[in-house]
């Protein structure tokens, strides 16, 4: 591969920084971009640059959003009164992708990990405490992920919303222990949702 201009070689090195690709493939794309048009190229590295200047976190999700308000949190279609908590966007993303939920999110930003340093203050979960206004909201579903950690998490949440007297309900186990919400397919996700249970 040295035998690539320098140039060439540093945008190799990028993209082989991108999850799931290689070397092998980093030189693919690299070779793509090389001979797609200028104006597709030019798109791309804008596209990149504006990700990253304009994106937002919703002030009152804290999904990813290019306005203050996400979509979701803005729409009046959506039951706001039922908030769904999840640990990062991705897993948001997932269950978006059922057409299973109609409410709105809470993203965490990760689970609480007491080895990994990851405590209570280290997650969105004040925030969480400071939405659950029994006046306006009517459910909290625990969505964090089946694992240690996210069950952990959904524990310690259910114990600190428990006098707030609002139904607290986690996902059903259908998702297989351990498993990343991103890859769970649409069907288990929609009876995960469905056979939510009270604690
Ligand atoms: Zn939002």
């Amino acid at each position: 591969m040295t035998h690539y201009p320098e140039s060439i070689l540093k945008l190799i090195e990028s993209l082989s920084k991108l999850p799931g690709i290689g070397k092998k493939t980093g030189e693919r794309l690299a070779l793509h971009i090389l001979h797609a048009p200028d104006h597709e190229a030019a798109r791309l590295a804008s596209d990149i640059l504006e990700l990253k200047n304009t994106i937002k976190l919703c002030s009152t999700c804290f999904s990813l959003s290019d306005d203050k308000r996400c979509k979701i949190c803005s729409d009046s279609m959506r039951d706001q009164s039922l908030i769904c908590v999840v640990e990062n966007p991705t897993d948001m993303a997932a269950i978006e992708k059922s057409h299973s939920f109609s409410g709105t999110y809470h993203i965490l930003g990760g689970a609480l990990s007491p080895i990994d340093g990851i405590g209570p203050d280290d997650i969105r979960i004040a925030e969480l405490i400071l939405r659950a206004d029994p006046k306006q909201i009517h459910e909290i579903i625990l969505a964090t992920k089946t694992n240690v950690e996210g069950e952990a998490t959904a524990a310690y949440i259910m114990d600190r919303l428990k006098k707030t007297q609002i139904k607290i309900t986690r996902i059903a186990s259908g998702i297989p222990m351990g498993s990343d919400l991103q890859y769970v397919d649409q069907l288990t996700m929609q009876k995960a949702l469905e056979k939510r249970h009270g604690f």
